[in-house]
């Protein structure tokens, strides 16, 4: 491997910002549309996007269908660049498949003129520090730029930033299966056993599945959607069975309500809630794994506790669905502030922590909840929520749209900050209701 030497390295201490581009790492939605915006107001930029093209982690459930239509999906700063180009927008009220939302937005996005030199593809970043200062060094610290050391190819190469925007999801960094969230104790043993949550059940995966018993493992819409998948898998081969293990008493957050404003959102959890009750999913609740082991046959046996009471289960395949965390080994050098719990920007924790706040909805936010105490430093969309399961699109627009202004300069437009979004219906849990303060209140603008 070779380290790339870049002039910039060595440039007088006063200019050491001047003409370095803002980078922002991850070509996901909310990382084109960080771009976007900071383009409109002349911010130069860089995207590093690890996969081949925009939008990787998004392909990687692309046989999945959104639950939220067109009109919610579009960043304002990338619309205008599309229309730019000559982009036929899709009809508002559809839901897209994750494949279409990167052939018919994403890459159509990042191939505009204004886009596509400033996107390097195949390139992951693997940390990010201050140029000559670890994160002790305090003298001169915002002055200083960025340093990213990126992996592309078979190089090392490293790049200079006056900012950066870590948008680079969660998807590629599961929780793990056991109740203390930890991954199984000889999990290469297991590992064939185990599949990554939202697997292409009726399609690619479908020999993995069919005519087997599968497990699904947690409670929120990636479960759900795998439900289904596999119910619908069980009517075309009888042989199919389906077991869904949670570690609460009952998945009624899963359900839903009938009041959802998203109606697919909505429906998603009322098809899961008709399988259980038609009992074609056996629901096992209040189940906590502790580990896993193979078994007779290629199988697998899951053990754990259920009420206090030793319990095995012997099943073919078992689909992690129990959500997602951040990322954060890159980021070792940085001064972070973050929540204990969720793993969250501190300010934002509290507005979208599931043990406090139920909905699906959040206030609206950015730079001022954002920041950090490493200056010019923002994580934002899915990775700024931590392991909080309920983040939206639209939030992160309206994240990268603020974080955009501060970087122009604009400190004012960046604090007034605005967001509507969908209720979920479902908003009272036992923590909220005993605070008194409801997560869905009707604020929808702040600053
Ligand atoms: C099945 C599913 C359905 C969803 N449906 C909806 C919906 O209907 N409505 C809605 O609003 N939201 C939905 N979401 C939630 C959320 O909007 C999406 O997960 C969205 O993709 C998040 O966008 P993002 O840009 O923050 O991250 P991602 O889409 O995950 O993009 C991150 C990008 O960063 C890249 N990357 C990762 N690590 C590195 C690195 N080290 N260096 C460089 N690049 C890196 C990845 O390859 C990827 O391209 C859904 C999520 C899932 C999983």
């Amino acid at each position: 491997m070779s380290i790339a030497e870049l002039p910039s390295l060595t440039v007088p201490a006063s200019h050491k910002l001047d003409g370095l581009p803002v980078v922002v790492i991850g070509a996901g939605p909310v990382g084109l549309a960080a771009a976007a915006q900071l383009l409109e107001r002349g911010v130069e930029t860089l995207v590093l996007e690890a996969g081949e093209s925009a939008g990787a982690s998004v392909l990687t459930w692309g046989h999945t269908r959104l639950f939220s239509p067109w009109q919610y999906l579009v960043d304002e700063a990338a619309g205008r660049l599309l229309d730019k180009s000559g982009w036929q927008a899709p009809a508002a009220k559809e839901l897209p498949y994750g494949r279409e939302l990167v052939e018919e937005y994403l890459q159509p996005l990042a191939a505009t003129p204004e886009l596509a030199s400033r996107i390097r593809y195949g390139s992951t970043v693997t940390d990010v520090s201050r140029s000559g200062m670890d994160r002790t060094r305090s003298t001169g610290r915002s002055s200083t730029p960025f340093l990213l050391r990126v992996r592309r190819g078979g190089a090392v190469v490293e790049q200079l930033a006056r900012a950066v925007i870590d948008t680079s999801g969660t998807y590629g960094t599961p929780n793990g299966l056991t109740a203390s969230g930890l991954t199984p104790t000889d999990l290469d043993s297991v590992r064939q056993n185990i599949s990554h949550a939202l697997p292409d059940v009726l399609g690619a995966d479908r020999a993995r599945f069919a005519g087997k018993n599968t497990l699904v493992v947690g409670a929120g819409h990636s479960a759900a959607n795998t439900l289904l998948k596999l119910a619908a898998l069980a009517r075309q081969d009888h042989g199919t069975t389906v077991s869904w293990a949670i570690r609460g008493t009952s998945p009624v957050r899963v359900f839903g309500s009938a009041n959802d404003e998203l109606e697919a959102r909505g429906h998603l959890g009322s098809s899961a809630r008709d399988l259980v009750r038609q009992g074609r999913v056996s629901l096992i609740d209040s189940f906590e794994i502790h580990d896993l082991h193979p078994a007779a046959g290629g199988r697998v046996l899951v053990e754990g506790l259920r009420r206090g009471e030793p319990v095995s289960i012997e099943t073919d395949q078992v689909v992690n669905a129990t959500g997602f965390r951040p990322n954060l080994d890159m980021l070792r050098e940085i001064r972070l502030s973050l929540d204990e719990i969720v793993e969250a920007p501190r300010a934002l924790a509290p507005l979208i922590d599931p043990n406090l706040h139920s909905c699906g909805t959040v206030d609206p936010h950015g730079v001022a909840e954002l920041a950090h105490p490493e200056p010019n430093f923002f994580i934002a969309g899915m990775k700024s929520y931590g392991r909080a399961p309920t983040f939206l699109l639209l939030t992160g627009y309206e994240q990268v749209r603020s974080i955009a202004d501060e970087l122009a300069g604009n400190p004012g437009a960046a604090r007034r900050v605005q967001l509507v979004l969908p209720e979920t219906g479902v908003c009272s849990t036992a923590s909220v209701g005993e605070s008194g303060s409801a997560c869905c209140n009707e604020t929808s603008t702040s600053g």
